[in-house]
């Protein structure tokens, strides 16, 4: 996608050789208009396949699901990472070791918002190593509920989650997909 990829090269930075920032229009500050290409692209690569909803993980994952979700016309599901009180106590849940955070944490989704029927499009921000994605994945099956997808904004490709969901049969679509950021240099596939 052209302009994401104009869009990362002009205002992403890169921390160091595996972690990009993109603060500017995804995880701080939320480039709406960007984002409503993005669910337009994501609907243009699913269509024609049967979903019932969509599935994020709190926090960055919820303006890019709510937004495609306009496409789709379902609603967002998005997989809390804190334990919260007013939580109901029947919850799926994984455990999702944090690219970023490098520590392990827990997502729940509570078992009334996933259903044995249900067609499920995961999206997120990021691909990495595909932990986040494998957590959702996991709930999907404890639910019985089947996956239709998966869709990321930006795919590090030199790393490996994008090869594993791949082998695993899964139908993954990055809108950029980014083979290298040494010294500073994005190449993208
Ligand atoms: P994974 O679980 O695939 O290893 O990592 C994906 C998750 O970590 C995403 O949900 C995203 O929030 C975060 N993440 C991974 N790599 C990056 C990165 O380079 N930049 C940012 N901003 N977040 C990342």
């Amino acid at each position: 996608m052209y302009i994401l990829q104009k869009r990362i090269e002009e205002e992403g930075k890169v921390l160091n050789d595996d972690v990009l920032r993109v603060d500017m229009f995804i995880n701080h500050q939320i480039d709406v208009a960007l984002l409503n290409e993005l669910g337009k692209e994501y609907k243009r690569r699913f269509e024609g396949y049967e979903i019932t909803k969509i599935l994020t993980i709190e926090s960055s994952g919820i303006a890019i699901a709510c937004i495609t979700a306009q496409y789709f016309s379902v609603p967002v599901v998005f997989a809390k990472k804190h334990e919260s009180r007013n939580m109901d106590s029947s919850v799926y849940q994984s455990e999702v070791y944090s690219f970023t955070k490098e520590k392990f944490y827990n997502i729940r989704v509570s078992k009334e918002f996933i259903l044995p029927s249900d067609k499920i499009l995961i999206i997120d921000d990021f691909l990495a190593n595909g932990r986040a994605i494998l957590g959702l994945m996991d709930i999907i099956e404890q639910a019985g509920a089947s996956l239709t997808g998966v869709g990321v904004v930006i795919e590090k490709g030199f790393q490996d989650g994008g090869k594993k969901l791949r082998e695993a049969g899964v139908k993954l679509e990055s809108l950029a997909i980014i083979d290298s950021m040494e010294n500073g240099n994005l190449k993208f596939r």
